[in-house]
């Protein structure tokens, strides 16, 4: 009798461990996000998995594994994670306040901290972007459902110059505490490593966040 019965707990065992480790990466973005003043609900398990496949595809997995679960998430950029002192275009096409604002958040926090802040994917170009949302649609069997995911590459915010992917996950911690001093801020809770600029932040704080890119206006032009 115990030979038969016991094979079960343990595999429901297992299940309940991977559940836990979802849920665990969408309670660790809140609390970051939270640290900003987020003003919206607490991201769901669910929306994590979203973050994810909107920035998978974005060249490869970049190399920063072990960011609670969210792995490379942010690591797209045709795998070419770089400085933010890089010629590289997916620096240089940045917007010129947004990368003046980067480049004086990377210097301060390698000063205090010793933290390297690295993009993982900036600009992007409107033909990268088509790829991206092209992927999607193989994914998800429609445009309608792919533009759930990926934006198109007339909203998306990379294309215009005007958004930046950001890591390592240390860099991101500095950031949800000092970012906004430069303007800088996380605009989707469930997305720690995207960043864009506010000036107004710099004296009024971050914005509220969005709970994911599907609550964001501008995506839906
Ligand atoms: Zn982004």
């Amino acid at each position: 009798m115990p030979f038969v019965i016991s094979p079960a707990p343990r595999r429901r065992r297992l299940v309940a461990l991977a559940v836990c480790a979802v849920v665990g990466t969408a309670v660790g973005g809140v609390a970051a996000s939270h640290s900003v003043g987020a003003a919206h609900g607490p991201a769901t398990a669910t929306a994590t998995p979203v973050a994810h496949l909107r920035h998978v595809g974005e060249g490869g997995e970049g190399g920063e594994g072990g960011e609670g679960g969210e792995g490379g998430e942010g690591g797209g950029g045709g795998g070419g994670v770089v400085g933010v002192f890089s010629d590289d275009p997916t620096v240089t096409h940045l917007d010129p306040d947004l990368l003046a604002a980067l480049r004086r958040a990377a210097t301060d926090a390698a000063k205090q901290r010793g933290i390297q802040l690295v993009v993982n994917s900036g600009w992007r170009s409107a033909k990268d972007q088509a790829g991206l949302l092209d992927d999607a649609i193989r994914k998800y069997g429609s445009k309608a459902a792919a533009e759930k995911w990926v934006a198109t590459p007339e909203t998306s915010e990379h294309v215009k110059g005007e958004a930046v992917d950001l890591g390592p996950a240390a860099a991101r911690t500095w950031l949800s505490q000092h970012g906004a001093a430069y303007g800088l801020c996380q605009i989707y809770a469930n997305e720690s490593w995207h960043y864009e600029l506010r000036p107004s932040a710099v004296k009024h704080g971050c914005p509220a966040m969005y709970a994911d890119p599907t609550q964001d206006p501008r995506m839906r032009q």
